[in-house]
């Protein structure tokens, strides 16, 4: 039956593809994942010195809502970026490196880092 073979050949050739696909498809994937490496500070410089970059660095203050404790720090941030994403910048190192909690509550240091039982009624026992 060598219609029978012929089929059977094509089916596996069409199953091999479709793996070769999938696993090209990772790999993709699986490299789109790799963590980004900070920037070098040759590569700061270069950014900051090229004209066209848009980026430029600045002095970001955040202040703690719980104890008034304030943190400067000099960020790399974008022409682009308004005073918002600015700020977005500083409150993402400062709980990416520093134990901050920054999201919608306010933005709190690692000694006012706010309880779960902050605005349970009797959660204070
Ligand atoms: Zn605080």
């Amino acid at each position: 039956m060598p219609a029978d073979l012929l089929a059977t050949a094509l089916w596996i050739a069409l199953a091999w593809v479709l793996l070769g696909l999938l696993a090209w498809s990772f790999g993709r994937a699986a490299g789109r994942r790799r963590p980004r490496q900070p920037l070098q500070p040759q590569g700061i410089s270069a950014l900051i010195r090229d004209p066209v970059s848009g980026y430029y660095p600045t002095q970001i203050g955040v202040y703690c809502d719980g104890c008034g404790f304030t943190v400067l720090g000099d960020y790399l941030v974008h022409e682009s970026q308004d005073r918002s994403a600015r700020l977005g910048v500083a409150r993402a190192h400062l709980a990416a490196t520093e134990g901050w909690t920054c999201d919608a509550s306010g933005d709190w240091c690692p000694s006012c880092h706010p309880t779960p039982s902050i605005g349970v009624v009797g959660g204070d026992r």
